[in-house]
């Protein structure tokens, strides 16, 4: 593995650009490999107490969700070497001896690529507890349910590992759901996906909120034009085994590209009490996540891609600062 650059800064977020593998393209021409993964903290609470780790799992994603900068110009898949590569080059930058004294060290299978079409993650998550002396050791999962025959194995398997290695409130699992209306979702999410009948009786049997496990979050990151009904969620799915989740719609290229406006306004806190409240009303736990808004400007926040700023040279508003985070390339 070849770290390539850096961006960002260490109170907040930094994301590494690291080539992966290299090929003949023709023409006498290489092609290269290129990930991203991205190390961040959440002021005000210091490293010390949480630290999140963020590893990308294909090389592009081939589902293109309408607001990602890391979907398109698929490449294929990660090996579980290549995931945990990008997992022990930033643990190791800063504990050198592979002991992580952090007690909520989170890793999230999240940044390039859909998880559940690449079975690697699944060896990975088995071999991180072996790889790495870290007592606060916890996963996160997000996934916009794809359904084929990779993904079902996948989900299957993925009970089974939550079980054995993160059992007991130590595995997060998301799914990304964002709007209500099922054809909005078609739209943002062009793949052929599991309902939300399929999803909540997934859910049901992933999640043991009685033993400990935590519960299965509701990802929303809505978008003005795309309904959203808590009463529709609610009809699904129970509030004892899953949480609803809140983000702004992150400006990405992409979303810039398609028009998409975010139904919550950061700087707003009324914009996103009534989606809370909503929720609430249903009886569902809900986490508001505004995040660090610098984070949009570092380009690390979900749905974000550096690489897809540089190579449009395109820059939402409030977005990919990449000349106040400079681009610090390391030499080849
Ligand atoms: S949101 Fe996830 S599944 Fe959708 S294009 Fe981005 S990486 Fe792929």
């Amino acid at each position: 593995m070849r770290v390539l650059a850096e961006y960002g800064n260490e109170e907040i977020a930094k994301v590494y650009v690291v080539q992966l593998r290299e090929d003949e393209a023709g023409n006498g021409k290489s092609r290269k490999y290129v990930v991203e993964c991205v190390e961040s903290v959440q002021p005000p609470i210091p490293r010390e107490k949480k630290w999140v780790l963020i590893v990308s799992t294909m090389f592009g994603c081939p589902i293109k969700c309408k607001f990602c900068d890391a979907g398109g110009d698929y490449l294929g898949k990660l090996t579980a070497e290549e995931i945990l590569a990008q997992i022990a080059y930033i643990v190791r930058r800063r504990f050198p001896d592979n002991y992580v004294p952090i007690p909520k060290f989170k890793i999230q299978f999240a940044r390039m690529g859909e998880p559940s079409l690449n079975p690697a993650v699944l060896e990975a998550m088995r071999r991180l507890p072996e790889i790495l002396d870290a007592p606060g050791l916890n996963v996160s999962l997000s996934t916009i349910a794809p359904k084929t025959n990779t993904a079902e194995k996948f989900f299957e398997e993925l009970i089974e590992i939550k079980e054995q290695y993160y059992s007991r409130g130590r595995f997060q699992l998301q799914f990304s759901i964002h709007t209500t209306d099922v054809d909005k979702r078609n739209e943002l999410i062009p793949i052929k996906k599991w309902s939300f009948e399929e999803i909540a009786a997934y859910g049901d049997r992933f999640s043991s909120p009685e033993s400990g496990d935590k519960k299965v979050t509701l990802n929303f990151a809505p978008a003005v034009g795309y309904p959203l009904d808590a009463k529709v969620i609610r009809k699904h799915f129970d509030p004892s085994k899953f949480i609803i989740k809140i983000t702004p719609l992150n400006p990405t290229v992409r979303s810039h590209e398609q028009s998409l406006q975010s139904l919550i306004d950061p700087y707003d806190s009324k914009s996103s009490q009534r989606v809370v409240e909503m929720f609430e009303k249903e009886g569902f736990e809900v986490i508001l996540s505004i995040g660090e808004l610098e984070e949009n400007k570092i380009g690390s926040n979900c749905g974000q891609y550096v690489q897809r700023a540089i190579h449009s040279r395109a820059k939402p508003e409030s977005s990919y600062d990449l000349e106040k985070y400079g681009v610090r390339i390391f030499p080849s």
